[in-house]
C-alpha cells in the first residue's frame, strides 16, 4: 500500500496512488514498505533486456496490476518505435571508471521520456482499475523537458486532459518549440511570466483546493499530475538503475555485490530519489553524488541540513535544474527519518511559511556518507563539456555536464575510484546553443537562430541530430499564450471550460 509522507491520509492501492498523482491534503505517496531484491536476482539482470529488468521491478510495486499487464505496458513503452537504440538505455564507457548512462534516446530527447512512455499506459490501467469514470486532469509544471515528453506520451490517450504551465523565457529555444508545436486533441500549453517553482507551487496549490476538487467532480473531472510527484513516475526511473548496474556486470566491469558510484544532475530530486529506492531495494551503491547547478539550495541542504528556499533564483545554461523547492527531497526525508511523518509536515509548513527548515543532526548524520551534495556555475560547464569533448570525443549536454564537472571535482579531492555512472539527462542537441559555444567559441552561435545552430553543431561533430529536433522548424507554432503566475487557476478553468 501507498501511505502520505504527511500522514494525513488512508493507505492507498498503487493504482490509486498513480490516478490521484499527489495526497489530495498535501504531501506525497510512498511505499508502506520497500521490497528487496537479493544478489541473485541482480545477477539475473545482466542477461535481460531493458524490458526484462523493467518487469522485475514495476511488479514488485504494482500490487494490483497482473503480470502480463504489466509486461504488455512494458512492451508498448520500451520498444524500438518510441527509442532509438536497442538497449533503451545504452551504457557508454567514458575512461576507466566514469561510464555515462544515456536516457535520452525516447522520442523527446530528455530522460523525461524513460517515465513519460509507460506512465500514461500505467495512469489509463490505474483509472480502468479503481473503476473512476471522471475524466483525469493533468496540469503539469514543467522546467523545460517533462513539458514535452508528457505532451507526448499522453497525446490523444483517451479520457485525459493535459495542461502544461512553463516559465515563459526560461527553456531553452528548442525546448520551448517542441511545446508550442504540439500535436493531439486533448493537450494545451500555456507560458507563465514566473519561473518553475512558480508554476509548480500553482499546480500544487490547485491540487489541494478543496474548492477546485469539488468544482472539477461537478464536471466529472479529477486532477491527476505528471510531475515527479506521481509515484507513477518515479516508479519507471528505479528501473534503470538496477539496469545500469546490470551492463556493468555484463561487459565484467564489476563483479556482483561491487558498489559503484551514483552522479545525478539534479533539480526535483526525482531522477536521484529513485536511485535511492533502488539502494534501499539491495542495489550496491557506496554514493550518490547529487549535482547541481548555481540554484544550488540541494548542496547547501545536504552539507548543513537547512533548507533554504530564500536565495535569488538564477537563470543557467541548464534550465532544466533552475529549480529552488526540489519537491521530491520531502519523500527522501521520509525515508531518511524512518517514516517520521510529524516531522515532515512540520518542515514543510515552515517552509512554506517561513521560508525554510532545519533537519534534525541526527537524521542528517544519516545521509552524510552516502550523499554527497556539490554545484557548478556555467562557465566551468562549458569548460567540462568542451574537455570532454577534446579529451575523449563525446558530446555532453549542459546538464550532464555539470554532472561530469561535480564528478571530476569529488574525485579530485578524494581519490575516489570506483566506477561511476553518470546520468545523461538529455541529448546536446537540445541545449544546442550553450553546447556549441563551449566546443566553438561564442563567435560560433552570434547571430544565428536555433535551426542554423543545430545544423553548424552536426556539421562540427558528426553526431546525428536527435529524431525530435530535425524538423522543429517545418512544425506550426500552435501555442502562444502567456499569462501572469497569479493567473494558472483561471488557466485552467478556461482551458477546460469550466
Ligand atoms: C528534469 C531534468 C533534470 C532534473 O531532474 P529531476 O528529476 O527534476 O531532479 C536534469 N536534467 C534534465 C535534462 C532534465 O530534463
Amino acid at each position: 500500500m501507498y501511505i502520505s509522507t504527511r500522514g494525513n491520509y488512508h493507505p492507498v492501492s498503487a493504482s490509486e496512488a498513480i490516478r490521484l498523482g499527489m495526497v489530495p491534503e498535501g504531501g506525497l505517496f510512498v511505499p508502506e514498505n520497500i521490497p528487496l531484491v537479493d544478489q541473485e536476482k541482480i545477477k539475473a539482470m545482466a542477461g535481460q533486456t531493458y524490458g526484462e529488468v523493467a518487469q522485475s521491478v514495476l511488479e514488485l510495486y504494482l500490487d494490483d496490476f497482473t503480470g502480463g499487464e504489466i509486461r504488455d505496458i512494458i512492451n508498448e513503452s520500451y520498444n524500438l518505435v518510441n527509442f532509438d537504440h536497442p538497449d533503451i538505455a545504452p551504457l557508454a564507457k567514458l575512461d576507466r571508471e566514469t561510464y555515462i548512462l544515456e536516457l535520452w534516446h525516447g522520442p523527446t530527447a530528455a530522460f523525461k521520456d524513460m517515465a513519460l512512455q509507460i506512465m500514461p499506459r500505467l495512469l489509463v490501467k490505474a483509472v480502468e482499475k479503481t473503476g473512476s469514470e471522471e475524466e483525469v486532469i493533468i496540469p503539469v509544471a514543467t522546467s523545460g523537458d517533462t513539458g514535452k515528453a508528457a505532451l507526448e506520451g499522453f497525446k490523444n490517450v483517451p479520457g485525459v486532459r493535459i495542461i502544461v504551465f512553463y516559465p515563459y523565457g526560461g527553456v531553452s529555444k528548442v525546448q520551448e518549440l517542441q511545446m508550442t508545436t504540439a500535436e493531439g486533441n486533448n493537450v494545451a500549453v500555456v507560458a507563465v511570466k514566473g519561473n518553475f517553482d512558480d508554476c509548480q507551487s500553482a499546480v500544487k496549490e490547485a491540487f489541494a483546493d478543496p474548492e477546485f476538487n469539488r468544482l472539477l467532480a461537478s464536471r466529472k473531472m479529477v486532477f491527476s499530475s505528471a510531475n515527479s510527484i506521481n509515484w507513477g513516475r518515479l516508479l519507471p526511473q528505479i528501473v534503470y538503475y538496477f539496469w545500469g548496474y546490470a551492463q556493468l556486470l555484463k561487459t565484467g566491469e564489476i563483479t556482483i555485490g561491487e558498489k559503484i558510484n551514483v552522479v545525478v544532475p539534479t533539480g526535483n530530486f526525482g531522477n536521484i530519489l529513485a536511485g535511492y529506492y533502488a539502494y534501499l531495494m539491495g542495489l550496491p551503491v557506496q554514493k550518490f553524488i547529487c549535482a547541481s547547478n548555481k540554484n544550488n539550495v540541494l548542496t547547501d541542504v545536504f552539507n548543513t541540513g537547512v533548507y533554504d528556499r530564500r536565495r535569488e533564483f538564477y537563470r543557467t545554461i541548464s534550465p532544466s535544474m533552475d529549480i529552488l523547492i526540489s519537491s521530491n527531497f520531502e519523500r527522501f526525508l521520509f525515508e531518511i527519518s524512518g517514516h517520521d511523518s510529524e516531522k515532515i509536515a512540520a518542515w514543510y509548513r515552515e517552509l512554506h511559511d517561513k521560508g525554510f527548515f532545519r533537519v534534525d543532526e541526527e537524521y542528517r548524520q544519516r545521509w552524510q556518507d552516502l550523499f554527497i551534495g556539490d554545484f557548478t556555475g556555467d562557465e566551468e560547464t562549458l569548460q567540462e563539456i568542451k574537455k570532454t569533448y577534446e579529451d575523449k570525443k563525446y558530446l555532453l549536454d549542459t546538464h550532464t555536464g555539470v554532472g561530469v564537472r561535480v564528478y571530476r571535482n569529488y574525485a579530485q579531492r578524494t581519490g575516489d575510484q570506483t566506477k561511476t555512472i553518470i546520468d545523461a539527462t538529455a541529448n546536446p542537441y537540445k541545449f544546442n546553443q550553450a553546447v556549441l559555444e563551449a566546443i566553438a567559441g561564442k563567435e560560433a552561435v552570434t547571430g544565428k537562430d536555433e535551426f542554423s545552430v543545430l545544423q553548424e553543431l552536426h556539421r562540427i561533430t558528426g553526431m546525428p541530430i536527435h529524431r525530435a529536433l530535425k524538423d522543429l522548424d517545418k512544425r506550426p507554432v500552435v501555442y502562444n499564450r502567456v499569462i501572469e503566475k497569479s493567473g494558472i487557476k483561471q488557466a485552467i478553468r478556461d482551458i477546460l471550460g469550466i
